[in-house]
């Protein structure tokens, strides 16, 4: 039998870009062929918790569009890429029978299911080396914990220490690469659809605010329309509690959470925007909010599972009735206020919501129909297009009161919607 071929592999998980992506650059600077791989986990997309899929078909549809973005841009810098359907660590062994894999370069991960998947693959590949990365993040672990010594509990506090002397690393950049055609041949990749993984073809909602394909091509694009063609940045901090069409907030949260687009890069095209336009308190305002985001990731650092747990990481008792019928109600739309519901049926029909609804109907769900927040969390991260573990689960911890805002408050529905859905535009169009 021949020897088997030294590589290196590039593991695609929610990191799935060229630009500014450290794990890439980082193969290309090693002197080993290498091969890129996705996959499509099969037993993800069988997983269930309180009844909900880990995934549904916004986020698996969205999903599939930015890995075969991915695909493209990966073949125009000569990236060698396959795509499988299975389970990841049988994968793994199956490239490991055609190669002797010395690194996997991927994202350095801390929440429960991702780990476990980790290491799983570490025990069929016992001897291969892991390189990983902090992809996801704005901002370097190494400097938060000098600003900071552990996550403090409110937001404020974190955001004070950082702002302070806040330093955003300079983006990576990935080269074209000379392909070795070696790679590819010996392993082939899947077709991927829809129907493989569960979910029949579906029409996106003519009334979506969230319309757009997923991949870094098609985010690129929008940011530079939401950036520079039509300046909203400008007016970000007036418009972002809107609820209607495209651009009352930026839109970016599908593609940071599957990592089809950067942070890093984010915040520096608002540098650039601000040394172009100006700043003024919107450009900071979408700062700030990246900052709820890297709060978030840094909370879920520290507390780990917590973050799933019923008392959160307050360690607090939370109070709930267990009543399927309530929580049906809910998803469906039809519980006692036209506010609330017209934001579940958008939510059930797009993928999406403002944050403003999600405010409002998480609120709802724990402080006035008394439910387990972690269903309507879980149901949150079947639906929802972006879907995150740390924003998912950290907004849900804080407004069920068992997380980072110890003030435990409890929205009105009727005075947001007064307030946010005055002439009633949202509420007719949501309640047909
Ligand atoms: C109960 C609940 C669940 C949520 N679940 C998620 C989730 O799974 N995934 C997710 O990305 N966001 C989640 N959010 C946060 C927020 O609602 C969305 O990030 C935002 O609505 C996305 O729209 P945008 O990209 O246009 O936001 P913009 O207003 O344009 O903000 C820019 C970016 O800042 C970040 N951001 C803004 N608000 C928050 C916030 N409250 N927490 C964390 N990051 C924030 C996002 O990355 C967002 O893309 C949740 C909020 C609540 C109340």
């Amino acid at each position: 039998m021949p020897e088997k071929q030294n590589i290196n592999i590039i593991w695609f998980t929610n990191n799935l870009r060229i630009k500014d992506n450290e794990s890439l650059v980082k193969i290309q600077q090693e002197n080993l062929p290498f091969l890129a791989v996705y996959v499509f986990d099969s037993d993800f997309y069988q997983e269930r918790q309180f009844g909900f899929r880990k995934i549904g078909k916004f986020r698996t549809q969205f999903l599939l569009e930015t890995v075969l973005d991915l695909e493209k841009n990966l073949e125009q810098i000569g990236v060698p890429f396959i795509k499988k359907f299975g389970k990841t660590a049988e994968i793994f062994q199956e490239i490991g029978e055609h190669f002797e894999i010395e690194t996997i370069f991927c994202q350095e991960e801390w929440t429960r299911d991702e780990i476990r998947l980790q290491k799983k693959v570490e025990t069929f590949l016992p001897t291969t080396g892991w390189s990983k990365s902090y992809s996801q993040l704005m901002l370097l672990p190494d400097f938060v914990f000098h600003q900071i010594e552990k996550t403090p509990i409110q937001f404020t506090t974190f955001r004070q220490k950082i702002e302070k002397h806040i330093t955003v690393r300079e983006e990576f950049n990935s080269f074209k690469i000379e392909k070795n055609p070696n790679i590819e041949s010996k392993i082939k990749s899947d077709e991927i659809h829809l129907k493989l993984l569960g979910f029949e073809d579906f029409e996106k909602h003519p009334s979506s605010a969230f319309p757009f394909s997923g991949g870094e091509t098609e985010v690129l694009k929008r940011l530079n329309a939401y950036f520079f063609e039509h300046q909203n940045l400008g007016t970000y901090k007036e418009t972002r509690n809107g609820m209607i069409g495209l651009d009352y907030s930026s839109k970016f949260s599908a593609w940071l959470a599957n990592g089809s687009l950067s942070p890093v890069s984010v915040y520096h095209e608002i540098k650039k925007y601000e040394a172009e336009f100006g700043s003024n308190d919107s450009t900071y305002w979408l700062v700030f909010e990246l900052l709820w985001r890297e709060f978030f990731k840094y909370v879920s650092m520290q507390h780990r599972d917590e973050i799933f747990q019923i008392r959160g990481i307050l360690g607090k008792t939370y109070h709930y009735d267990a009543d399927e019928n309530i929580v049906q109600r809910w998803i469906h739309g039809k519980t006692d206020s036209d506010f609330i519901n017209a934001n579940m049926n958008e939510i059930r029909e797009t993928g999406f919501m403002s944050n403003r609804g999600r405010q409002n109907v998480a609120s709802y769900f724990c402080k006035i129909l008394n439910q387990d927040w972690r269903i309507g969390a879980a149901y949150f991260e079947e639906t929802l297009i972006d879907y995150d573990v740390h924003s998912n689960y950290g907004n849900w911890m804080y407004v069920a009161g068992v997380g980072n805002d110890p003030r435990n408050r409890t929205f009105n529905p009727e005075k947001q919607a007064e307030q946010y859905d005055n002439d009633f535009q949202y509420r007719n169009l949501w309640l047909q």
